[in-house]
């Protein structure tokens, strides 16, 4: 007999548990985006599997690949030797967005989840360079593993247990940055200065807006100034996209709008379209210097995942369509943010695209306008390191008349926590 409530998952799953005590429902389905409780309720999913479905939820077209690949018998798990789904998958990622893009990255899958390709990186940028420390940010977020931990600038995550990777430093991010030119006078007096003994970093390890660490955004000219100080010292530039990513902030990367091309490039969440656990790992052709098996793992051969992948580049990356959309709505979706902030002193504007939020000085507002918008039928996160941050990150396939009522709800329990 199935149980309808919520019991188990209270008696039996670790208290490590998260999303769930937020959104205490059991969902059955989803479509586009809308998701279903097993109780009939029906949300707005402003929240997109923490953006591992920029298509929303089952997109059609994706679920007939996907479904004519199981019904043909095709191979679900293969390692890493050659199939034809990763054959298709690699083909489509040239031809739809490498080569238009004039990028010539090397593509490594890493393992399923966007961990594993900040891992590789992480060793990449040491194997190569034959120096240990890495350059990270404030208030990033790159992964719960050791070594992504290590990088990622937030002690509650690290929870006792991450260290930060041996010698290495944590930056400023933008944020902080207020004036014309960026002062990235502290790196590059550190890093001039072999006589201190301080190492050169291998790499810097950067993402373009801040996904968990509350939505900030680096301005183009901030990420310029980064790349050029990184070319000028030989120090690897990582940009992790594995959230910004995919489209999510309007171009396929992250980093275009800036016109950086960092030397290697982390993706994971959407790269497969339809939530199935993918990554990859972009570096530079030279820094692939792998001996054969020197980088392992069961999990790199997901060839539903590449099915799905390459549906997706298809149906959404080869004409101008999602871009258009993700700028329309990005606009739409700023509108109807103001409407919130225009009731709460101090509150900001965050995020770029279809990555966006409000940040409250309270840092508890943003938590009860999240549980405000549940009791009326949308799902959206807070973000932040105190949670200070109501993020929204709906499909970048959403109509203007989804976010309009997605965004008539968020405002609603919105004027109703700050009444
Ligand atoms: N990097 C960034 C920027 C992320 O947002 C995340 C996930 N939130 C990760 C890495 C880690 O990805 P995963 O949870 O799939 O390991």
């Amino acid at each position: 007999s199935t149980s309808t409530t919520t019991s188990v998952f209270e008696t039996r799953e670790s208290q490590v548990r998260s999303y769930c005590r937020e959104w205490p429902a059991v969902f059955t389905s989803a479509q586009g985006v809308y998701q279903y409780a097993e109780d009939g309720s029906r949300y707005i999913d402003f929240f997109s599997g923490a953006g591992a479905l920029n298509y929303g939820h089952n997109h059609p077209e994706l679920k007939r690949h996907l479904i004519d690949y199981l019904a043909g018998d095709g191979v679900t798990h293969s390692l890493d030797t050659y199939t034809v789904a990763k054959r298709e998958f690699l083909e489509t990622f040239e031809e739809v967005v490498l080569a238009p893009r004039g990028l010539d990255y090397v593509v490594q899958f890493p393992g399923p989840t966007g961990t594993n390709s900040v891992e590789t990186a992480l060793k990449i940028a040491r194997k190569c360079t034959g120096r240990q420390d890495v350059v990270s940010f404030t208030n990033a977020f790159h992964g719960m593993t050791l070594g992504s931990l290590a990088v990622t600038g937030n002690s509650m995550k690290r929870a006792g247990a991450g260290t930060p990777l041996y010698h290495s430093s944590t930056a400023p991010y933008d944020d902080y940055f207020d004036g014309e030119t960026p002062d990235f006078m502290w790196l590059e007096r550190t890093w001039s200065d072999s006589g201190s003994g301080l190492d050169l970093p291998a790499a810097v390890i950067v993402e373009t807006v801040q996904g968990e660490g509350g939505l900030k955004a680096a301005r183009g000219v901030w990420l310029r100034e980064l790349a050029a100080l990184c070319r000028r010292h030989d120090v690897l530039l990582i940009v992790d996209d594995v959230q910004a990513g995919c489209g999510r902030t309007g171009r396929f990367f992250s980093f275009e709008e800036a016109g950086i091309v960092p030397d290697i490039v982390c993706l994971s969440k959407s790269i497969s379209g339809y939530g199935l656990p993918m990554s990859l790992t972009l570096m530079r052709r030279d820094l692939d210097q792998w001996e054969p098996g020197e980088h392992n793992g069961t999990f790199r051969g997901h060839n539903p995942a590449f099915v799905t992948a390459t549906a997706a580049l298809r149906t959404f990356w080869t004409d101008g369509a999602i871009e258009q959309n993700v700028a329309a709505r990005a606009h739409q979706l700023r509108d109807g943010l103001q409407r919130i902030i225009a009731r709460s002193d101090g509150a900001t504007l965050r995020g770029r695209g279809l990555l966006a939020g409000v940040a409250f000085e309270d840092v508890e507002v943003a938590g009860r306008i999240q549980a405000a918008a549940f009791e009326r039928g949308l799902l959206v996160e807070t973000s932040g390191p105190s949670g200070e941050v109501v993020k929204v990150m709906p499909a970048l396939t959403i109509t203007e008349a989804e976010m309009a009522e997605g965004l008539e709800i968020l405002v609603d329990a919105a004027s109703a926590v700050l009444r």
